[in-house]
């Protein structure tokens, strides 16, 4: 009998590629994904720990559950199998354990390939299973093939955990350290995903371009190879991959970025401040300049390159001349989109032990500062594409009737009027109007264009 499976996620974009494959692993057990949590059979709360109020925040939902598992067994509807997943599990898992003893499983994000053996020792005892392991195996060894379509556009990991120890991150205490899966165990899953329907893979790693993984013939690649195999793959039209750190851009990728058509000319490189005082302080082993040569690299290799970042503001020491370098290296990148977030103390990572810890306003005012340039930024390079026809790979339907979303090759969202008919493809649309985070277009003629097959034509095309 089927049973109902909710997950909420929170974080990153290997969160949600996580989630998805726990489904796949308890699908054999019968569990079917539903969109509420209400009488739910199980429900997943898949974390993140990056920044603070993430605990605070698992709790007030658990709090919500307790309820909703406390009606389901008043109503003689059976058990709700309550867990606690990712980093926030990994980290805390303990304390969970603890404060919520109704809990009935909490595990890492390692872990959750032997789901099946937790469920079954979760149904058998009272009390929480805790799994919070670094296995020898990797899981990915161990997880079945995902369920039949991952949708237009998928996520595909090839790369978990880091060993650069930022001092502000908690990464590599809660993904452990950097692992790259073979090149042969993503080739497969990248077929399957196109088999299914996918015409975009995004790559996904908390450090993607630090991927070495074993290559077809044995030697170890390098991410720039393994893009090259992929861009093989008849069907799959788009290439992405994320996070990047600047230490790991090495030539062969930056030259893919010239090469292979199929990798999109959008890259999200993260440099976090513009002081060297600061990034040293960070760890993070490269200066601003460091950043500005590579950037300048990428450029050449592909001018057309959009560029997005991570930055954090207020790091513990940070002075106002620090800051005004953030600023002045935003200037000169120019980002055509960026996250920025005030400084977080992590317990556990050594920033958060300084003394110099900022008060929140003056985090607070710098955040602001440096969101204006950054939005002023983006709202520059959207409005540059008015009057453009850009390549839209429609991945979803809108929240209009008769209206479809996609993406163009600079990870804009873009919506138009088009016939359902066009998701999964890649349709030439002409920009009308641009947002801040999104642009409003048309479909440009009767064609659809494909870098793998060429330009064909379709008869109705709105
Ligand atoms: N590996 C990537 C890199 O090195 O840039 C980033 C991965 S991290 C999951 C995503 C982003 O969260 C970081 O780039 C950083 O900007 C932000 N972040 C991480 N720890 C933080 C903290 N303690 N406070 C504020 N932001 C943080
Ligand atoms: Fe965290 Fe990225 Fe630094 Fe690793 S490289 S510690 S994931 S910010």
């Amino acid at each position: 009998m089927s049973k109902k499976l909710f997950i909420k996620t929170w974080g990153c974009q290997m969160n949600v590629y996580d989630s998805a494959r726990m489904a796949d692993v308890l699908a054999p057990l019968g569990y079917r994904p539903v969109d509420e949590p209400d009488g739910a059979d199980m429900v997943i709360l898949n974390t993140c720990h990056i920044r603070e109020k993430a605990s605070e925040k698992v709790f007030s939902e658990l709090g919500r559950l307790r309820q909703l598992k406390d009606v389901k067994a008043e109503v003689g509807d059976g058990r709700m199998i309550v867990a606690v997943a990712g980093c926030v599990a990994q980290a805390e898992g303990e304390e969970i354990v603890a404060r919520a003893p109704f809990v009935d499983m909490v595990f890492g994000p390692q872990t959750y390939h032997t789901l099946p053996e937790m469920v079954a020792k979760a149904s058998r005892k009272a009390g929480s299973v805790l799994n919070t392991d670094f296995p020898v195996e990797s899981k990915f060894d161990f997880l079945p093939d995902e369920s039949a379509s991952q949708g237009v556009s998928a996520f595909l990991a090839v790369q978990e955990g880091c060993d650069k120890f930022c001092t502000f991150c908690v990464v590599p205490y809660t993904r452990g350290a950097e692992f790259s899966r073979p090149g042969a165990q993503i080739l497969a899953e990248a077929r399957r995903l196109v088999a299914g329907g996918t015409r975009e893979i995004n790559l996904l790693g908390q450090n993607v371009n630090a991927w070495h993984g074993e290559g077809l013939d044995g030697t170890t690649w390098g991410l720039g190879r393994l893009v090259r195999e992929l861009a093989d793959i008849d069907g799959l039209e788009r290439i992405r991959y994320t996070t990047s750190h600047p230490r790991d851009m090495e030539d062969d990728l930056i030259r893919a970025h010239a090469e292979v058509p199929q990798l999109m000319p959008y890259l999200h490189l993260p440099v976090q401040a513009g002081s060297d005082r600061v990034l040293a302080a960070m760890n993070r082993k490269h200066t601003a300049d460091d950043y500005r040569r590579i950037v300048e690299r990428l450029r050449a290799a592909k001018p057309d390159l959009a560029l997005s970042g991570d930055f954090i503001v207020g790091f513990p020491g940070e002075s106002d001349a620090d800051f005004a370098a953030t600023l002045r290296l935003v200037t000169d990148v120019g980002y055509a989109q960026a996250y920025s977030f005030k400084y977080s103390a992590r317990p556990g990572t050594p920033a958060a032990l300084e003394h110099a810890q900022l008060p929140e306003d003056v985090k607070d005012a710098r955040l602001a500062a440096l969101q204006q340039l950054l939005n002023a930024q983006q709202q520059a390079f959207n409005e540059s594409f008015v009057g453009r026809t850009v390549p839209v790979l429609f991945d979803r339907v809108g929240k209009r009737a008769g209206q479809l979303l996609g993406k163009s090759p600079y990870l804009q969202s873009v919506h138009a009027d088009a016939n359902e008919r066009l998701l999964g493809r890649i349709v030439e649309v002409r920009v009308d109007a641009a947002h801040p985070n999104s642009l409003a277009g048309s479909v440009a003629t009767g064609e659809y264009r494909s870098s793998a097959t060429g330009t064909q034509t379709v008869e109705a095309t709105v």
